[in-house]
C-alpha cells in the first residue's frame, strides 16, 4: 500500500486564491481590505525568513500589510505601546508578533497586550478559552492546528468517532489541535488521546490511532510499526539535520526532515503529510484566513464560530 500524500502547497494555492478573490470583493462592497501588522524584533534570520514569507503572502492576497522592524534593543514598554497603537488602529485587523522575543521581553505580557479581535494567531489566552469551548465562541483558531484540520477536512478522512493521537502537548501545536479534534462539529467529533514524554507505552496508543498527528520535534521518533494500516498521519515536525547547496538558488540550505520516518510509513499509511510541503505551507495560509476573518466580524459578515 502507498499512501496518499497531502500537498500542503497545492492545498495552500487553492484556498489562498479564494482569499484573494474574497479580499477584492469585500474592497468593492466595503472599501476596506484587512489590514496586518507584522511585527519583528531583532534580526535572527529564521524570524525574519518567517516574516517575509508572511508579509508576501498578505502582499500576494491583496491585504494592506506594515512592517514594523524593531531593534533588538526595544525597550518592552515600547514594544507594548506599539502594540496599543495597533489595537487602536481601524485600518489594521491582525497583530502578529514574531516569536521568539529577546530575552528581556516577557512574551507573555507582550501576548496579554494585543487586543484579542486582533490576535489572529490565537494564542492570547481569551483565544484559547474560546477555542475550548467551542462552537459560536471560537474566533480565532491558532494557525498550525487550523492548517491540520483544514487538512484532514479536505482529504475526507473521517473524523467522527476516529480515534485520533496527539504526539506532544505544546500550547501552540498538541493542546490546541487535540481540543480541535475532539469539539462537536464537521472536522471533529473525535475520541483524542494525547501522549507526551510522561505516556508509558507511546508506540501502543499510536497503534490504536485512525489520525495520528505528531508534533514532537524528534527527527525520525515514530516508526512504521507504530502505524495502524491506512491510518491518516499528519507530520507536523520541522527538524534541520544538516545543511545542502539549494540546486535553484545555488545558496547553503538546512536539510529538513519531520518527526516520522516518512518512506516507510508511506507503506503502511492510508494518508501522509510530506515534510517540506505539507502542514508548513498551510500554518500561515490560516494566517492569512484568519485575518480575513477578522475584517468580516468587524463588518459584520459572520459571527464567531462561522469561520
Ligand atoms: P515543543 O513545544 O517542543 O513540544 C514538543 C512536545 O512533544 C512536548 O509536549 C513533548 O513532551 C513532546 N515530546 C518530545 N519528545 C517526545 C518523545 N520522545 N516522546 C513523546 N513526546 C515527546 O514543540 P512544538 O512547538 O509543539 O513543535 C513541535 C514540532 O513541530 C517542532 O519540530 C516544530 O518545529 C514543529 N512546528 C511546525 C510548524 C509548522 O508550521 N509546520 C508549526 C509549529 C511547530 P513534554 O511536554 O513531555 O516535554
Amino acid at each position: 500500500m502507498s499512501a496518499e500524500v497531502l500537498n500542503g502547497r497545492e492545498i495552500r494555492e487553492e484556498i489562498l486564491k479564494d482569499i484573494e478573490d474574497e479580499t477584492a470583493r469585500i474592497a468593492q462592497e466595503h472599501g476596506r481590505v484587512p489590514g496586518l501588522v507584522t511585527v519583528l524584533v531583532g534580526n535572527k534570520p529564521a524570524s525574519r525568513s518567517y516574516i517575509t514569507n508572511k508579509v508576501n503572502t498578505a502582499k500576494r492576497v491583496g491585504f494592506k500589510e506594515v512592517q514594523e522592524s524593531l531593534p533588538e534593543t526595544i525597550s518592552e514598554q515600547e514594544l507594548l505601546s506599539l502594540i496599543d497603537r495597533y489595537n487602536k488602529d481601524e485600518s489594521i485587523d491582525g497583530i502578529l508578533v514574531q516569536l521568539p522575543l529577546p530575552e528581556h521581553i516577557d512574551e507573555t505580557k507582550v501576548i496579554y497586550a494585543l487586543d484579542p479581535d486582533k490576535d489572529v494567531d490565537g494564542f492570547h489566552p481569551v483565544n484559547i478559552g474560546r477555542l475550548v469551548l467551542g462552537g459560536d465562541q471560537v474566533k480565532f483558531t491558532p494557525c498550525t492546528p487550523a492548517g491540520i484540520q483544514e487538512m484532514i477536512k479536505r482529504a475526507g478522512v473521517p473524523t467522527s468517532g476516529a480515534e485520533v493521537v496527539v504526539v506532544g502537548r505544546s500550547n501552540i501545536v498538541g493542546k490546541p489541535i487535540a481540543t480541535l479534534m475532539m469539539q462537536k462539529g464537521e472536522g471533529g467529533n473525535a475520541t483524542v488521546t494525547t501522549v507526551h514524554t510522561g505516556t508509558k507505552d507511546l508506540a501502543g496508543h499510536c497503534r490504536r490511532a485512525d489520525i495520528l498527528i505528531v508534533a514532537a520535534g524528534k527527527p525520525g521518533l515514530v516508526q512504521p510499526e507504530w502505524i495502524k494500516p491506512g491510518a491518516c498521519v499528519i507530520d507536523v515536525g520541522v527538524n534541520r539535520v544538516g545543511e545542502k547547496i539549494s540546486k535553484k538558488t545555488g545558496k547553503t540550505v538546512a536539510i529538513l526532515r519531520g518527526d516520522i520516518d516518512y518512506d516507510a510509513i508511506s507503506e503502511i499509511a492510508g494518508f501522509i503529510t510530506p515534510v517540506p510541503g505539507g502542514v508548513g505551507p498551510m500554518t500561515i495560509t490560516m494566517l492569512m484566513r484568519n485575518t480575513l476573518n477578522s475584517l468580516k466580524y468587524r463588518l459584520g459578515l459572520i459571527r464567531p464560530g462561522q469561520q
